[in-house]
C-alpha cells in the first residue's frame, strides 16, 4: 500500500467512530492500515480539569443557525467527540421505540429491531461499565449491569414503592464503584468535566484502539469531501494545517456526527433526497417540588432515577411519550432554615417527530459552515407539553407530600443531541443508508452517529449510537468472512 492507500479511512473520534474501530479492529488483518481523520485536538483529562473546558478545539463558528432563534444545537469537537462534555445518562430505546409507525400510526418504523440490537447495546454497556439496576428494567435484558445500580434518593425510594415497575434506577457511565481506572462518581453534578473522572470517556475506557499498529490518528485533520466512481467511494479529501490532502481506502467510515456527516456528503455532491434532513431531537421542561417533610439528595449521583409511566402507550399515537429524570444535585436545595433539602427537581424529557422541513443545508458561500434550519418542534410534542400539568405532573407527583411545584415551561434550548440527518431505512427512496448503516449507493461508505435514527425516542441516544456502530462493524465483519 502507498503512504496514501489505506484499507479503513475512519472520521472522527467519538462514539460512533470509536465502538465502530473497537469491534472493527477484532476483525482486520494483521496486515491491515486504519487512518482515522479527527479535525480537533487531543486534550488529556488534565488539561480538561485544570482549564474546565471539555475540548480546547472552537465550536463556535462552525455552523450558522436559521429557523428558530431559541433553538441551539450543542457539541464538543476534539478527540473524543461528546465523550467529553457528556454527563453518561445511558437508558436503551425500548422495543416499541422501534416501531412507532406500526403500532402508532405516527414516525417510522426502525429498520433494525430492539431485539436485533440488544445484543450490541448489551456489549456496548460491558464496555462502558454501565451501572444500571438488576432489580427490574423498562425493556428486556440478556444479561445483568457490569456496575452496581447508583443509590436512589429518598423521594426516589418513595416513588418506587408508587410505581414499582415504572421507576427505576437510572442507567449510567457514571461509575457506582472505582472501576477500570475511573473514580467513583460523587454525585458533584459537574459533569461536563469531570474531576473524578468517574464518567466513560473514549479517553479512559477506549483509548488502547487507537494505540493499535495498525492505527494511525491525525489530528486537526477536517474532511471535506469524499471522491467516488459508480459505486465505490475512491478518495477522502481533508485538510491539515491549511493544507489540502487526499487518502484512498477500501472503505470509509464518517463518524463525525449528524450536522458533518451530512454535510461533508453534501459537500461530495450526493443528492439523496433525505440528505440533511429530518433534523431534530428531544425536547425537556423542568419541575422543581417543595416536598413537604422528606428530605432529598441521599443518591450516589447527579441524576439518580428515571421514571416511565408517561412514555410508551397509545397515547404515542396523539402526543409524545415523556421520560422524567429524577435530580439529586446538591446545589438545587432550599434556602429555609430547617428545609433546605426539602426540594426536588424533575426532568420531563419529550420525543419530538422529526419535519423534511428541518435540516442541515450547505451555504454555497461558506462551505466550511453548514446552516442548522429548525423551524420549531412538532405539534406532536407540544400537544404532551400542552397536557404537562393536567395529565403528567399531578399524576406523577401524587405519591409525594408535595408543598409546592414551580413549572418552569419554557423548553430547554437543547437537549444537546443532534438526531436525523442521515435517515436508515430498506429503500434509496425515503432513506440516505441501510440497515447496516452503509450507503445504498456507495456501497463502501457506512455513515454512522444519530443522524440514522428515524425517530428519536424520549431516550438519551450515545448508548443506541454505540450499539449500532458495533452492529454495522459486525454486519461487516460476518459479509467479507
Ligand atoms: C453537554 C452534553 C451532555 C450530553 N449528555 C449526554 C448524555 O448524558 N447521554 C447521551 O446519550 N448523550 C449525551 N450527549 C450527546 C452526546 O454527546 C452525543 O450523542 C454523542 O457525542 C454523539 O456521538 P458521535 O460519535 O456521533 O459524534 P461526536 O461525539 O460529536 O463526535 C464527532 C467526532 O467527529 C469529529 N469531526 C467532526 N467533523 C469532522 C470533520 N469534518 N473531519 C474530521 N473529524 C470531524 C469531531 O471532532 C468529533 O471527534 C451530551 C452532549 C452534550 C453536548
Ligand atoms: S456527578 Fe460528579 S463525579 Fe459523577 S460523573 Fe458527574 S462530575 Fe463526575
Amino acid at each position: 500500500m502507498s503512504e496514501t492507500q489505506y484499507s479503513t479511512v475512519l472520521v472522527g473520534t467519538g462514539f460512533a467512530s470509536s465502538f465502530f474501530l473497537a469491534k472493527h479492529l477484532t476483525h482486520a488483518k494483521a496486515s491491515d492500515r486504519i487512518l482515522v481523520l479527527e479535525r480537533g485536538a487531543r486534550d488529556s483529562h488534565k488539561w480538561q480539569v485544570e482549564h474546565r473546558a471539555a475540548s480546547s478545539t472552537p465550536v463556535h463558528p462552525t455552523f450558522r443557525k436559521e429557523g428558530d432563534p431559541s433553538k441551539d444545537w450543542v457539541f464538543t469537537l476534539g478527540f473524543g467527540g461528546g465523550s467529553n462534555c457528556w454527563w453518561a445518562c445511558t437508558p436503551r430505546m425500548l422495543p416499541n421505540d422501534f416501531r412507532m409507525h406500526s403500532l402508532y400510526g405516527v414516525g417510522r418504523d426502525w429498520p433494525v429491531s430492539y431485539d436485533e440490537l440488544e445484543p450490541w447495546y448489551q456489549t456496548a454497556e460491558e464496555m462502558m461499565a454501565i451501572a444500571g439496576p438488576n432489580d427490574g428494567s423498562p425493556y428486556p435484558r440478556s444479561k445483568p449491569y457490569v456496575q452496581p445500580a447508583h443509590k436512589l434518593s429518598d423521594p426516589d425510594k418513595i416513588l418506587k414503592r408508587a410505581y414499582p415497575n415504572h421507576v427505576f434506577s437510572q442507567p449510567t457511565a457514571r461509575a457506582s464503584k472505582p472501576m477500570r481506572g475511573r473514580g467513583m462518581c460523587c454525585a458533584n453534578g459537574v459533569c461536563t468535566v469531570c474531576p473524578a473522572n468517574a464518567k466513560f470517556t473514549i479517553d479512559n475506557g477506549l483509548r488502547h484502539i487507537y494505540a493499535d499498529p495498525r492505527v494511525t490518528v491525525r489530528l486537526g485533520a477536517s474532511v471535506e469531501s469524499l471522491e467516488y466512481a459508480g459505486n465505490t467511494v475512491n478518495g477522502v479529501r481533508f485538510s491539515e494545517a491549511g493544507n489540502s490532502q487526499r487518502v484512498s481506502a477500501d472503505l470509509v467510515v464518517l463518524g463525525a456526527n449528524a450536522i458533518f456527516n451530512p454535510l461533508i456528503m453534501m459537500r461530495s455532491g450526493l443528492a439523496d433526497p433525505l440528505l440533511g434532513k429530518r433534523l431534530h431531537e428531544q425536547l425537556s421542561v423542568l419541575v422543581d417540588v417543595d416536598l413537604d417533610g422528606v428530605d432529598n439528595f441521599q443518591g450516589s449521583t447527579v441524576i439518580t432515577s428515571l421514571s416511565y409511566m408517561f412514555y410508551d402507550g397509545d397515547h404515542r399515537r396523539e402526543r409524545a411519550a415523556c421520560m422524567i429524570e429524577g435530580w439529586n444535585k446538591p446545589t438545587l436545595m432550599r434556602p429555609e432554615n430547617g428545609k433546605w433539602r426539602q426540594s426536588a427537581r424533575y426532568k420531563l424529557i419529550f420525543e419530538d417527530l422529526p419535519d423534511d422541513g428541518n435540516c442541515v443545508k450547505l451555504d454555497p458561500s461558506s462551505p466550511n459552515r453548514p446552516i442548522l434550519y429548525f423551524k420549531g418542534h412538532s405539534d406532536y410534542a407540544h400537544r404532551s407539553i400542552d397536557v404537562l400539568e393536567s395529565q403528567i405532573v399531578s399524576k406523577f407527583l401524587r405519591a409525594l407530600p408535595v408543598e409546592r411545584i414551580y413549572y418552569n415551561k419554557a423548553i430547554a434550548s437543547t437537549e444537546a443531541h443532534i438526531i436525523g440527518t442521515t435517515v436508515m431505512g430498506n429503500s434509496a427512496k425515503d432513506s440516505v443508508i441501510d440497515r447496516g448503516l452503509a450507503h445504498h449507493h456507495l456501497r463502501n461508505l457506512l455513515v454512522l452517529g444519530s443522524g440514522a435514527f428515524p425517530t428519536c425516542s424520549p431516550a438519551n441516544p450515545s448508548l443506541t449510537i454505540s450499539a449500532l456502530s458495533l452492529w454495522a462493524a459486525s454486519r461487516l465483519s460476518s459479509s467479507t468472512t
